[in-house]
């Protein structure tokens, strides 16, 4: 005889990733707790930001469960919800832009075996149909845990490709800027005309 929880498995495939009920991968009741993200200074050289929420609560709480455990049923619900904020900005008839990620050091990627901020990406591609493409490698240690100067210094990108044209620059938490305003630079020397970011939720 098959336990309940394996019969429950079976007609909900997913379970929410914030409080693990079965159905949908966030439920209704845990998408009401997140909060709309603050006011957003964008970073210098980006045009736009958009975010799903802030970071704090259960917003903290969503992107810790991608991140620290690996959850990524959420990840077409926040990338589709992303996109259409996205596309509701962009001009009539305008090209299609093209979709990039802030990459997450090597070490972290190595440990988490995965980069939050690519499967974002990637299935932002496959909702919206604009390409994603790695256009930029990180070079330095993480942020986290580093000094004040570190913070704000950034760390180090280098464009992989030319990066003409509008870009799409997704990543999971805006916090200073610092980061995204590092490779906005690089991603601007390389040809870029117009870049959005798009992050998950911003630091309160
Ligand atoms: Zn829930």
């Amino acid at each position: 005889m098959r336990s309940t929880a394996t019969l429950m498995s079976l007609l909900f495939p997913d379970t929410c990733v914030l409080c693990d009920a079965p159905g949908d991968a966030l439920c209704l009741r845990c998408l009401r707790l997140l909060e709309p993200p603050p006011p957003i200074r964008e970073p210098p050289g980006t045009h736009t930001v958009d975010a799903l929420c802030s970071y704090k609560g259960a917003g903290a709480d969503l992107v810790l469960s991608l991140k620290r455990r690996n959850r990524r049923e959420a990840v077409p619900m926040i990338a589709s919800a992303l996109c259409v904020a996205l596309d509701a900005r962009r001009a009539e008839g305008s090209r299609s832009p093209r979709i990039t990620w802030l990459p997450t050091t090597p070490k972290r990627r190595r440990t988490r075996g995965f980069d939050q901020a690519e499967l974002l990406a990637k299935a932002m591609s496959k909702f919206s149909g604009w390409p994603a493409v790695k256009l930029l490698d990180r070079r330095s240690g993480p942020q986290m845990g580093l000094g004040r100067q570190d913070r704000v210094d950034g760390p180090v990108f280098t464009a992989r490709h030319s990066c003409e044209g509008e870009l799409i620059l997704v990543d999971d938490v805006l916090t200073t800027g610092a980061t995204i305003a590092a490779a906005a630079e690089i991603l601007l020397a390389a040809g870029a005309t117009t870049l959005r970011a798009a992050v998950v939720a911003v630091a309160p």
